[in-house]
């Protein structure tokens, strides 16, 4: 194609301050060679055939095309139509030829096939011209190549195919809402958290977020607010309402979306359903904080209860108690019975001790038998005491087990906010302290704190600790005390009693530190101890020529249970050199009744080795007559405190009558302990009681009192013993 058209601009002829003629002609194809030489892209002019027969084309088709323009014009070597892809070629030709009969430009995209095989996106714009006849003859027009364009094209459709990919396929809720707390947009996932069929039902149904979804109203706030704040809310927990009815926990992340003026636009964030993590979370609080077993307070919370109340208590100017229960004996039940029946025991008595407290006090295990009630609202020690003779009354009514009746007794002792202290540490030390002394009194009592207390309580700490070291110093004694038959007023047999000898405070008696011993389980050690002792001294006198007689000797239910006693007693024999009838073994009735059967079993083994059995302090426990039939026993003590008043109290005359009655039906002997007066002498020799015990005759003395008491008997009737019987 030729150009040759001088267009003249202006008349005038100026000339520039560089020199140049600013009135020169524009030669307007020079101008239009360089444009076409230069541009990116191919122009064009080519027939309206089949093929696109190119009658020129500008240089750009060298780097459009790869074919240089020779190669290209008249289809030298290719045509333009072989060119263009063949899947692209009749969309092509349909767009133009659109055109071309509306007389009007066209602009078509399709591919093409480089020469060197490349395939790449061009946009093809032109326009048909007409010859001399009117005829449409030739397309001129321009064709660029548009793949960079098109590539980003293609990107942003896959970034838009892969994000609704992750919208539509999220397990995460994804939501866009209006501050007004309507719904934009929202995912499936976010329809399933929230139980609806689909996005569109949520969008759909939720109309207003804080009245419809959220448990709590003040939630939806919170959440604007921060918004508003901050712009965005981080693992936002609330509890929402489910389409169903049922509440589940969601945890939010959003961000608000602002428009230009700075006012937000809408929220978008994500919600995942965290409602099995919370319930996890709640369980092991739960678990921190309450007893396994009983479902009760555990130590942790009982001291935020004990906190709480004390807040309270401050400000309403009230006064909150601390009630420490410890069962009494439970150790026994629970060893002697199994941790089976020990759990139902403690269920029990946890159900019991909720019966005695309104519904604001707090019922706590505070681990083993030990239980503390936190009693708020207290006016007064009156109102308090009331409470706690309330729980002595229940836990001590006899409980039920397999056909079986069990006595329970409890020890409490009593602190007091504001006067014994203002923190839960110490209001529990005094009550565990009151409780101790509450034991040491006898148990199934109660004992409010008192500062007195507290020095006791650190002595009975020191006499702990000495007594560890009281064997490994030698300071046990054994004291023996006379047993005397009725029928002859000879002795014929000691009880065997121990006594600690303390360098610092002197001869302490069995009562202040048996209890300890057991708690500690030195018992053992020193419950062999003196099995030893006694058998050694006994085969002392036997072969000092002293008449035999038989040496009872006190074993506590640790030692029962501890395997191994059955052996220790016949070590014990076997190391004096002792024959076992001059050996008897003393246990008490309310231990022996705890576990008859077991106790019946251990029983036997001991009475097999050829030793006596005494049931001690007969009368306190609840004995049965059908296990007492069983049983291999060869003595029933009556209790002391039966005796003692024998002659003044027609009850307890009666008792002990039934006793000896009994006792004989069985073909046991009765002895009687705490024998002081001869009143207590006659009624029991009157009533046909066997052997006797008591400082009537003779106090416990040192073993070498006791030989002088044993060798009296032996020439004859002593000056202790026998004058007064006879
Ligand atoms: P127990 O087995 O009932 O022993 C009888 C207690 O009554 C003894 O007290 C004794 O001294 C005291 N007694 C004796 N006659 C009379 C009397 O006429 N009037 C009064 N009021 N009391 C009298 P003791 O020696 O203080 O022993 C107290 C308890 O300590 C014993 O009660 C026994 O349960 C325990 N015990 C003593 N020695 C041992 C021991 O070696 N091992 C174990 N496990 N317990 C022991
Ligand atoms: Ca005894
Ligand atoms: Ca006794």
């Amino acid at each position: 194609m030729v150009l040759n058209t001088v267009l003249k601009l202006g008349s005038a002829r100026k000339v520039a301050a560089d020199g140049t003629d600013a009135d020169a002609p524009l030669d307007v194809t020079r101008l239009l060679t360089t444009i076409t030489d230069n541009l990116v892209g191919m122009i064009y002019r080519c027939r309206v055939d089949a093929i696109w027969t190119m009658e020129y084309v500008s240089d750009g088709c060298h780097k459009l095309t790869g074919y240089r323009p020779d190669e290209l014009v008249f289809n030298t070597r290719v045509s333009y139509d072989q060119i263009t892809l063949p899947e692209d070629r009749a969309q092509v030709s349909r767009t133009i030829h659109a055109a071309l009969e509306s007389n009007t430009s066209f602009e078509v995209e399709y591919r093409i096939q480089r020469a060197d095989g490349r395939v790449c996106w061009v946009l093809e714009r032109g326009v048909g011209i007409r010859n001399e006849n009117s005829r449409l003859a030739w397309i001129e027009g321009y064709i660029q190549d548009i793949s960079d364009r098109m590539a980003a094209n293609e990107m942003l459709r896959e970034a838009v195919r892969r994000y609704s990919s992750i919208f539509e396929h999220a397990t995460e809720g994804i939501f866009q809402t209006t501050p007004e707390g309507r719904y934009l947009n929202a995912n499936p996932a976010l329809a399933h958290i929230y139980g609806h069929a689909s996005a569109d039902a949520l969008i759909e149904h939720l109309q207003d977020i804080s009245r419809q979804l959220y448990v709590l109203p003040e939630r939806r706030a919170a959440f604007v607010n921060l918004m508003q704040e901050h712009g965005a809310v981080r693992n936002f927990e609330s509890q929402v309402h489910r389409m169903d009815g049922s509440v589940i926990w969601i945890s939010e992340n959003a961000r608000a979306v602002m428009n230009a003026d700075g006012s937000v636009q809408f929220f978008e964030g994500t919600v995942v359903d965290i409602t099995e993590r919370k319930q996890h979370e709640a369980e092991l609080e739960y678990q921190a904080n309450h007893d396994s077993l009983t479902g009760l307070p555990n130590r942790l919370l009982l001291g935020d209860r004990i906190e709480q109340a004390i807040a309270k208590a401050h400000r309403e100017n009230m006064r909150v108690a601390v009630v420490f229960v410890d069962l009494d004996h439970f150790k026994l039940i629970n060893d002697s019975l199994g941790h089976h029946i020990g759990d139902r025991l403690l269920l029990e008595v946890a159900d019991r001790l909720m019966t005695c407290v309104r519904s604001h006090d707090t019922v706590a295990r505070q681990g083993g038998d030990e239980f503390v009630l936190v009693l708020t609202e207290q006016h007064d020690a009156d109102e308090t005491l009331a409470i706690v003779n309330r729980l002595l009354e229940v836990i001590s009514k006899p409980w039920l087990h397999d056909g079986q009746e069990y006595g329970l007794g409890c020890s409490i002792g009593i602190s007091c906010y504001p006067r014994d202290g203002d923190t839960p540490d110490a209001l529990l030390r005094c009550a565990d302290i009151a409780m101790y002394k509450a034991k040491s009194s006898g148990r199934s009592t109660y004992h409010a704190y008192t500062p007195e207390l507290n020095q006791a309580i650190s002595e009975r700490l020191e006499l702990q600790n000495n007594l560890r070291h009281a064997l490994e110093r030698n300071e046990f004694r054994v004291y023996y005390q006379p047993r005397v038959d009725v029928a002859s007023g000879r002795i014929i047999g000691a009880e065997a009693l121990i006594r600690w000898d303390c360098p610092v405070k002197g001869l302490i008696p069995p009562d202040s530190f048996i209890s300890i011993a057991e708690e500690t389980g030195l018992i053992i050690p020193i419950g062999q101890w003196i099995l030893q002792e006694a058998c050694r001294q006994n085969r002392a006198w036997q072969r000092a020529g002293l008449p035999s007689i038989s040496v009872s000797v006190n074993l506590s239910p640790i030692q029962f249970r501890h395997t191994g006693l059955v052996q220790s007693v016949a070590d014990a024999l076997q190391q004096a050199e002792l024959h076992p009838s001059w050996l008897e073994l003393e246990l008490t009735e309310s231990f022996v009744m705890h576990d008859a059967e077991r106790i019946n079993v251990a029983m036997q083994s001991l009475k097999a080795l050829g030793v006596d059995i005494a049931v001690d302090d007969f009368g306190t426990g609840y004995s049965s007559l059908s296990y007492l039939k069983r049983f291999p026993v060869d003595r029933l003590k009556v209790d002391k405190s039966f005796v003692r008043d024998i002659d003044s109290d027609p009850d307890d005359a009666a008792i002990v009558r039934a006793i000896i009655t009994m006792g004989h039906a069985l073909g046991l002997k009765v002895v009687a302990e705490g024998v002081e007066t001869r009143a207590h002498l006659d009624f029991l020799r009157q009533h046909g009681c066997d052997e006797l015990q008591g400082y009537f005759f003779s106090r416990p003395v040192p073993a070498a009192e006791m030989e002088v008491l044993l060798s009296g008997t032996a020439t004859g009737p002593s000056q202790c013993t026998s004058p007064r019987i006879k």
